[in-house]
């Protein structure tokens, strides 16, 4: 099997169903019994691999995580309750008090919140870098620095940088690269070939196909030798190079609660079989509405990564299969024509969601991020006569009857 959904469609069940079910069950299970007293021990001394308790490990949620494993070429994943799990999960495994990252400077918003309130109030420091600036990386980078973290496309400014550019400081400082790669999933960006350590996503999104529950994945993909992390190091002689996802499995995750509910982790794998499809529909209705808005008078610019007026065109045309991702933004005059045109739409709905099946659009100044300062927001990179539109699948025309209506209302 070569290709991403045969893969999707064909990998196998770890266990085979007993009536040939061709869809496996979900099993919702909290608790998995054992022949006999010895077997138990086994299991919870890791001997005997099996599921004891589906807060550490569940079969349908191992289903998903075997498919995303096989898709991506990776060592091992774990299934998390929300891509924010995910992100926690693994800076709690890899940071302590006193420790400081070094990150790209725009960040999904509850990101940026989680570093710097959650986890600095219990001593971890952020340092803010230019992603696409090797030098600026690199002076922030210290004795105490355990993650380069940075997202493939950062929304809503849709900068790309250069991964393997990043990659290579994160290589010569001996720590791991930490991507969030939720706006390319590893359909569009193999994250494992630019040399990413860990990988997280947010499965909420493209993944779980049609918005249906919340979810995160934590990909390890084999390429860091963890005995150069203080933090996993220790590990490494009873686990080897699986020392990173035992580190979760058998502590941060199970600790934390962080496990993925069944229900969900089966509908991702449901979302995974078309997720190509649905991505390449995504993907080409947002380049076509780029160029369309492009083309509008009365739009006063158009940022998406496909049209070759964006500065991240060229590298995101190396690194990203082809395609550009979902997210267009762009400008009006200010932000009372934003409102106009939003509340002139018919199909596209106003929603927080982004790369679901149908189109949405959400005006960021006043929604994600009305928690920050005018000023904060400039920094950001967050203007108040900007809107972020999230491409569907719908049919195109539609789509742009609609916007239509929105540029005849403003
Ligand atoms: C949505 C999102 C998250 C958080 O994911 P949840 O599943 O909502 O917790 C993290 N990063 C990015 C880039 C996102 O878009």
């Amino acid at each position: 099997m070569k290709g991403f959904t045969t893969k999707a469609l064909h990998t196998g069940y770890p266990k085979k169903d007993v009536h040939g079910a061709l869809r496996p069950p979900l099993y919702d299970s909290v608790a998995f019994e054992f022949e006999n007293a010895e077997r138990i021990q086994e299991a919870f001394e890791g001997k005997l691999p099996a599921h004891t308790y589906s807060r550490i490990s569940n079969p349908t949620v191992e289903d998903f995580e075997t498919k995303i494993r096989v898709l991506t070429g990776s060592r091992g994943v774990i299934a998390l309750s929300s891509g924010m799990a995910a992100i926690t999960n693994v800076m709690l495994a890899l940071c302590s008090a006193g420790s400081n990252i070094v990150s790209s400077r725009h960040l999904f918003g509850n990101t940026i919140s989680l570093f710097e309130k959650t986890l600095g109030d219990w001593g971890l420091e952020v340092r803010y870098a230019d992603m696409n600036n090797p030098g600026s990386i690199e002076s922030r980078i210290d004795e105490q620095t355990r993650v380069l973290y940075l997202e493939t496309i950062t929304n809503p400014q849709l900068e790309v940088a250069d991964i393997s550019v990043v990659s290579a400081c994160a290589e010569r400082a001996g720590i791991p690269l930490v991507l969030d790669g939720t706006l390319t999933t590893p359909y569009l960006f193999s994250s494992r070939d630019y040399g990413v350590a860990v990988e997280v996503v947010s499965t909420t999104k493209y993944v779980s196909g049609g918005a249906t529950g919340v979810g995160g994945i934590v990909i390890d993909n084999g390429l860091f030798d963890w005995s150069r992390s203080s933090k996993i190091s220790p590990l490494t002689g009873q686990y080897g190079q699986f020392a990173f996802l035992a580190k979760l499995r058998r502590e941060v995750f199970r600790n934390c609660g962080s496990c993925m509910a069944p229900h969900h982790a089966w509908m991702n794998t449901l979302g995974l079989e078309t997720l190509a499809l649905r991505i390449q529909k995504s993907c080409d209705n947002a380049m076509e509405i780029a160029r369309f808005l492009a083309g509008q008078e009365k739009i006063r610019g158009v940022n998406y990564p496909g049209l070759p007026t964006s500065q991240s065109h060229a590298v995101a045309a190396r690194q990203f299969n082809g395609r550009f991702g979902g997210l267009v933004a762009f400008e009006l005059e200010d932000r009372e024509q934003c409102f106009r045109f939003i509340d002139s739409l018919g199909i596209i709905r106003n929603a927080t969601n982004l790369n679901d099946n149908k189109s949405l659009i959400i005006h960021p100044a006043s929604t994600i991020f009305s928690e920050y300062s005018v000023r904060e927001r400039r920094d950001m990179g967050i203007a108040d006569n900007m809107l972020r539109l999230s491409v569907g699948i719908e049919d195109l025309e539609d789509l742009t009857d609609d916007i239509k209506n929105g540029i005849e209302s403003i």
